[in-house]
């Protein structure tokens, strides 16, 4: 999801809380590697297997993730935006051709929101 306010995502925030967010271990920060700008902060993070990992909150794909924010100004924020893991990067409204993303279309009407345009 986007931090930018005119962006949908400040009204909808669903895929931060419907879907678990689960990724390679390895994007994970360490102390040892000084890379705690870059990768997502361990305390953030539950581990699934010796090599899966997923934000907290995500598990069961019921609850919000840790990281999300909301308020009645801003809407939903990332708080660690700069951080997030891969699958959040790669989550967009938009598939590569134009088109909707039609996991993020279907978690949006499910939520009351309307689709987003595509022009
Ligand atoms: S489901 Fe779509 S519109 Fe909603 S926050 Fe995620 S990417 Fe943005
Ligand atoms: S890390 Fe940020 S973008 Fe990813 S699920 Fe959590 S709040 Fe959403």
């Amino acid at each position: 999801m986007s931090t930018d306010t005119s962006n949908p995502c400040f009204e909808c925030g669903q895929c931060c809380q419907k879907l678990r967010v689960s990724f390679y271990h390895g994007e994970i920060a360490s102390e040892q590697e000084n890379d705690s700008t870059i990768k997502v902060p361990p305390e953030l993070t539950v581990q699934l297997t010796p090599h899966l990992a997923c934000m907290r909150g995500t598990e069961t794909g019921k609850q919000g993730c840790v990281a999300l924010s909301h308020d009645a100004e801003q809407g939903y924020r990332c708080t660690i935006y700069d951080q997030r893991p891969s699958p959040c990067r790669a989550f967009n409204i938009f598939e590569e051709d134009g088109s909707l993303n039609p996991l993020c279309d279907k978690l949006r009407k499910a939520a009351g929101l309307s689709s987003v345009p595509t022009e």
